[in-house]
């Protein structure tokens, strides 16, 4: 779809939109936090030691992050991560125990999937979008289309924990566009991290828009195409009228 950009008289040919996941699509530090917190309560429950029961959700995302950092480049499975987290989890309380780790991964990902919330701007832009773009998924997360109710919505997907490379690096946006059958001009990629999303994205020629929910300064060297505070600004910035109301 050829699209009239309003500060250049040179139109944008337009074919395919690639989406970031967390954050762009979902709120994910909330569905984390919220599973952290059921996962935390069974382990105070089937650990009841003074030094469990200080053991706080900020302490838990240290430990992950901690991990994720040392095995960086090694492992990829976001879900192996988890299970390993939470087995330090239980060694920094002292109570060292892996079939336990497991039951509260177990009990994390019960929440992880099944309380996530797709923000309310996501389907009725994806409505707007579908039938003039091909819409794909491009994330460094782990959240499957089928585990956030958005089975089916895309023509493409791509995680980086399965390609073994993440954004900001020029060969993910690589990979999606040949699962896009596009050229990467032809592209448009939507997410909120400046450095992941825009920068990634502006590197290899892709178009970009800025996803700034919060408002929050740019300070940075990096500058979108477009910035927009919701999704639902997007079928406009693409010449497409909005047809209803709730997508706004
Ligand atoms: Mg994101």
């Amino acid at each position: 779809m050829r699209v009239q950009r309003g500060d250049t008289k040179e139109p944008l040919q337009i074919s395919t939109i690639s989406f970031d996941g967390d954050m762009t699509l979902w709120d994910f530090y909330k569905v984390m936090r919220h599973s952290l917190k059921q996962t935390l309560a069974e382990l105070q429950k089937q650990v009841p030691t003074p030094r469990a029961l200080r053991l706080t959700i900020d302490a838990m995302i240290a430990i992950r992050d901690r991990l994720a950092e040392e095995v960086k480049g090694e492992v990829w499975s976001l879900l192996e991560i988890r299970q390993r987290a939470f087995e330090r989890t239980l060694e920094h309380v002292g109570h060292p125990d892996k079939e336990l780790a497991a039951h509260l991964n177990a009990i994390y990902r019960k929440h992880r999937y099944g309380d996530i919330e797709l923000y309310p701007d996501v389907i009725p832009t994806f409505d707007a979008l579908a039938p003039h773009f091909k819409l794909g998924l491009l994330s460094n997360g782990n959240t499957y289309p089928e585990n956030c109710g958005l089975d089916g919505r895309f023509a493409f997907v791509v995680f980086s924990q399965d390609v073994q490379v993440e954004k900001p690096d020029p060969k993910i946006f690589q990979i999606t566009a040949e699962r896009a059958s596009c050229d990467l001009t032809e592209m448009l990629h939507v997410g909120d991290s400046l450095e992941n999303d825009v920068m990634g994205a502006k590197n290899v020629g892709a178009h970009t828009v800025w996803l700034n929910r919060e408002s929050v300064a740019n300070n940075t060297e990096t500058q979108p195409d477009y910035e927009v505070a919701s999704l639902a600004e997007i079928p406009e910035i693409l010449g497409l009228r909005r047809k209803n109301k709730t997508c706004q």
